[in-house]
């Protein structure tokens, strides 16, 4: 007969993400700063790695997160439907001192709803919010199309580190509180 402590009885959560975008706007640094803290200035499609498993506590459970990065198939428009398999969030990044990032959006938007679950928990990143003199796409514009949308939205810099994990959690707490609610 086994005996296990209430610890042991804790369920393993794992959640496949994905990173989409444009080009550019700093999808793989995103990532680097979540994962590893780390930030690379010149950074080029190269660095990218195909996904991090990355641990976070959520309501005092432990939720593993597999972040899916492009390895730069993005420039041509060619990410695969394996990329998108089995995603239940998504973060759709642009760059706030781009607008023409921001015009992809609903690009993107159309080619996780063709390849993935259209529950796909997503969030509509800002990011680069530090370059605040280059800026060519307002907050108050993010917002209204995440709300169009049906999105969560943040602005981040992965160069200062803002709401860099605020926006991974995000993702990760409502995936988490969606499959509470199943279960109950
Ligand atoms: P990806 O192609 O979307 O993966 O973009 P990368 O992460 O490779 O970043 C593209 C370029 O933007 C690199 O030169 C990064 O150093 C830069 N970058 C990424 N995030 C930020 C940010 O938050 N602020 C600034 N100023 N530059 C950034
Ligand atoms: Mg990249």
């Amino acid at each position: 007969m086994a005996f296990y402590s209430e610890e042991e009885q804790t369920e393993d959560y794992l959640f496949k993400i994905v990173l989409i975008g444009d080009s550019a706007v700093g999808k793989s640094n995103l990532l680097a700063r979540f994962a590893r803290d780390e930030f690379y200035p010149n950074s080029k499609s190269t660095i990218g790695v195909e996904f991090q498993t990355q641990k976070l506590d959520i309501n005092g459970k432990e939720v593993k997160a597999q972040i899916w990065d492009t390895a730069g198939q993005e420039r041509f428009r060619a990410v695969t439907s394996a990329y998108y398999r089995g995603a239940v969030g998504a973060l759709v990044v642009y760059d706030i001192s781009r607008r023409q990032t921001f015009d992809s959006i609903g690009r993107w938007l159309n080619e996780l709803h063709t390849h993935s679950d259209m529950n796909v928990v997503t969030i509509l990143v800002g990011n680069k919010s530090d370059l605040q003199d280059a800026r060519e796409v307002s907050t108050a514009e993010g917002k209204a199309l995440a709300e169009a949308q049906g999105l969560f939205f943040i602005e981040t810099s992965a160069l200062d580190s803002s709401n860099v994990a605020s926006a991974f959690q995000t993702v990760v707490r409502e995936i988490y509180n969606i499959l509470s609610r199943k279960v109950i």
